[in-house]
């Protein structure tokens, strides 16, 4: 009887509030017999539940529970309820669902801040490469509203946006809204009229939610400095951190990517908005070293400065994009049997690279080596994002492989990292980039009482990643379970179908 409520009782005379396990019910004196029926329903209904003290929802046993935050590696289990973290503990815990994870590593599950690729094939692909968060920040969206609202509870894993230069710049010179831009937005410069359009698109976008702000400079080499600038300005205003496919690539001045990377630790500096290098390695080339060091540096002096890599030997873009145009060879440093058209996996010759470049399609860039993309994953500097994208299983295999080949390849096979290092960056660090802009990114990226229960759980002696550029659309192995909100997506290692617990990661706080 202790739960009937004083003060309900005191301040309204004939009617007191019951609190029980199912909700308060405000009972009239009047019905004190039907009330006392009530109670003795209710106590035999709850009996069964009540017997044990804190049984959970689902609990996780005998794990080798790695933390980065709080840098816990040992044994532990895991109470979780209604979607969060409850309990982290070496006793035995109950719960109505248990998973003996004797031998498997269970870790945050992994925040890709690079998924282009947004819709239930990708999304399918990402959970078995242990993905519990995927988010499109370099080329973002024109329209957050209507982004978030096609994703809303038809979603397996969490996802978001960030605000699009490149679709402002789109919409802003009266073009269709593509994915990347082909015709005026990739090739000329913008009038002020139009750089102040993009600006308040921009603005509108950050006022819905958009998590940060993306930049494809790359795509749109005729931006002027002042209008990446004038970008920055409104992404300060409102703490959101500025996802960045920089101007230039490789070593060959002028116009390299270390120019490029100037260009952009300036208009951090000068505006204040935090500034996140986009797969620093691709772009980067041999003078990926150069750029850390740079990083490092501007980090050093206090500037808030990120960046990502993935772990493969070539990028894929758009054959019909800016960063095909005269002279690319060498930018690059390539040819043409560097190319390898993803629709059919053959390597292009001059014939056919023309023949391509006016449909335009995905094609791999085979620009970069083993030392360049050892160097930019061993880099403490570094966060490990996907930049993946399928669509009807064509595409890169880094879209279904890139966790799992990081931790397969790079520290299972060659020690190039700890276990510890690589979750790191796979979950705190990313985690982190956002919080700013995103208070409720805390909760993500760690194992914490009171955090989303996000988690992915694999073997770390078989963990390896089966897609490749001739079949990119293949299932990691070794991701054993994968958990979105309390609710497990992928169980024994098998996906499970008809399930939607992601949620949207949008901003709310106001600036
Ligand atoms: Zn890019």
């Amino acid at each position: 009887m202790k739960n009937f409520s004083r003060k309900g009782a005191k301040t309204q005379s004939n009617s007191v509030k019951f609190e029980s396990s199912f909700g308060s019910l405000r009972l009239c004196g009047r019905n004190i017999l039907f009330v006392a029926i009530l109670l003795i329903s209710s106590a035999l209904f709850i009996a069964p539940a009540s017997s044990s003290s804190a049984s959970y929802d689902l609990v996780i046993i005998n794990g080798r529970v790695i933390d980065p935050e709080s840098r816990t590696d040992a044994v532990r289990n895991l109470g979780i309820s209604n979607g969060t973290i409850k309990e982290i503990s070496n006793d035995k815990l109950t719960g109505r669902t248990v998973i003996d994870a004797r031998g498997l590593v269970v870790s945050p599950g992994f925040i890709d801040l690079h998924q282009h690729g947004q819709d239930e094939e990708n999304y399918r692909f990402k959970a078995m490469d242990g993905v519990t968060t995927a988010l499109e920040l370099e080329v973002g969206t024109g329209d957050v509203d209507a982004w978030y609202a096609q994703r809303e509870g038809k979603s397996l894993i969490n996802y978001g946006v960030s605000a699009g230069h490149l679709a402002a710049r789109m919409a802003a010179m009266h073009e269709p809204v593509t994915f990347l831009p082909t015709g005026e937005a990739a090739r000329r410069s913008a009038t002020d009229a139009e750089i102040a359009d993009m600006k308040q698109r921009i603005e509108d976008g950050l006022k819905r939610g958009a998590i940060a702000v993306g930049f494809g400079i790359q795509y749109t080499p005729n931006a002027s400095r002042w209008e990446i600038l004038e970008m920055f300005r409104v992404a300060a205003r409102y703490g959101a951190s500025c996802h960045v496919h920089m101007r230039h690539a490789g070593v060959k001045e002028p116009g390299s990517s270390i120019q490029a990377l100037e260009e952009l630790i300036a208009a951090a500096t000068i505006t204040g908005a935090p500034l996140h290098v986009v797969h620093i390695h691709s772009t980067g080339g041999p003078a990926t070293p150069k750029l850390l060091q740079m990083i490092g540096e501007a980090k050093s002096r206090g500037l808030d400065v990120t960046t990502e890599c993935y772990p493969y030997i070539a990028g894929m873009t758009d054959i019909k994009s800016a960063i095909f145009d005269e002279g690319w060879q060498e930018v690059f440093n390539i040819d043409y049997k560097d190319l390898q058209w993803a629709a059919t996996g053959e390597r292009l010759t001059k014939e056919t690279f023309e023949k391509y470049r006016k449909t335009g399609g995905m094609v791999a860039v085979f620009s970069m080596t083993e030392e360049i993309v050892n160097a930019a994953i061993k880099s403490p500097l570094t966060m490990i994002a996907s930049d993946g994208i399928l669509e009807r299983g064509k595409g890169h295999p880094r879209t279904a492989g890139t966790y799992s080949r990081v931790l397969g390849n790079y520290v299972r096979d060659q020690g190039a990292l700890t276990l510890i290092e690589a979750l790191t960056k796979m979950t705190l660090m990313p985690a982190q980039r956002l919080e700013r802009r995103v208070p409720s990114m805390k909760n993500k990226g760690r194992i914490r009482v009171g955090a989303d229960a996000d988690l992915t759980i694999f073997d770390a002696r078989s963990i390896t990643d089966k897609a490749t550029f001739q079949d990119p659309a293949q299932y990691a192995e070794g991701i054993k379970f994968v958990m979105v909100n309390g609710v497990l997506i992928v169980k024994d290692g098998q996906l499970q179908s008809d399930l939607h617990p992601g949620r949207a990661v949008r901003a709310t706080k106001n600036f």
